[in-house]
């Protein structure tokens, strides 16, 4: 009885250590499952050739899942090659916005035309063959920093890498880290901090080379050395592409050479950062009252 019993106990413990893993997986099968029951977005049999990369949105109007307007009629042009920047309160709709513009969803109203063409005609594979996108919540898979990058471009060699890199101010975070490019990030880049992920995503941009950036910066605080990399890698971005910026920081504002000001799903004001500020109107304010913010620093004799 005794030996059946002990042998008994080890099928036992596997059983149990059995079930929390099939729990596990179960949710991830209701993860995918419901990710396939998504509804694809509409694809045109024959897509579009853009003529251009300058965008164009006339009248739109959009709300998740036919819910509330979340953006409600906007009209504005995006000239190729410039640089936008899309600012205003939490919630005014900035980041669907973008998220538009790369087709993640489609206008419930209005259209949005890249290049003289709707997205619509251009379809999924059109508008993401244009458009390179750089996330707040950026998205690293399990694999190495070399593989998160090749993503955008399977074919780019080492000395393309390391190119890109040396841009986006990667290059710093590769060789402190032991393995260099073959470091895995492990599940959802958790082994880098928010500024450097952000930095590998601004990398996977810049390898992807498509003209238009559509990139939603940070809102946390970042420490001034991934701030000032940062910073660099969008000016860099920014040099012969069409890059539309929801900006945080003041110098990715005053450096646009066009700000829309976004509110409660409209653009209350447009120009570019003195007109602007010589208005006196929502953009001045804000822009006033980050300016105090900033003035509010710790120093070392405060918190000494
Ligand atoms: P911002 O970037 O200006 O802070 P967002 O575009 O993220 O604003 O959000 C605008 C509005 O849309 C908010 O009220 C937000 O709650 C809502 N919203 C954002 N994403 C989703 C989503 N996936 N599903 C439903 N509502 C959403």
């Amino acid at each position: 009885m005794l030996i059946v019993t002990l042998r008994m106990l080890d099928p036992i413990s596997q059983l149990g250590e059995l079930a929390g893993t099939v729990q596990v997986n179960a949710d991830a099968i209701g993860r995918v499952r419901d990710l396939l029951a998504v509804p694809p977005l509409p694809e045109p049999i024959t897509p579009a050739e853009p003529a251009g990369t300058g965008i164009e949105l006339r009248g739109v109007r959009f709300g998740y899942d036919g819910g509330p307007a979340v953006l409600d009629g906007i009209d504005a042009t995006i000239p190729a090659g410039s640089f936008t920047a899309v600012v205003g309160p939490s919630g005014a709709g900035k980041s669907t916005l973008l998220k538009l513009l790369g087709r993640f969803f489609d206008v419930t109203e209005g259209t949005i035309r890249i290049g003289d063409r709707d997205v619509r005609e251009l379809g999924s594979t059109g508008v993401s063959r244009l458009t390179a996108q750089v996330f707040q919540d950026v998205y690293l898979f399990e694999g190495t920093i070399a593989d998160n990058l090749r993503m955008a471009a399977p074919d780019a060699t080492d000395a393309d890498l390391d190119r890109v890199a040396r841009i986006a101010r990667l290059d710093e975070v590769v060789e402190r880290l032991p393995q260099g490019w073959h470091t895995r990030v492990g599940e959802a880049g958790s082994t880098l901090s928010g500024g450097e992920k952000q930095r590998v995503s601004i990398a996977r941009a810049l390898l992807k080379d498509a003209p238009i950036v559509l990139l939603d910066e940070a809102t946390a605080a970042l420490d001034p050395a991934n701030e000032a990399a940062i910073a660099d890698a969008i000016a860099e971005l920014a040099r012969d592409r069409t890059v539309i910026v929801v900006a945080h920081r003041l110098s990715t504002v005053v450096a646009a050479d066009r700000i829309l000001v976004l509110d409660q799903g409209r653009i209350t004001e447009h120009g570019n950062h003195e007109s602007l500020l010589a208005a006196g109107g929502t953009y001045a304010r804000f822009w006033h009252e980050r300016l105090r913010a900033r003035g509010w620093q710790l120093t070392s004799e405060g918190t000494s």
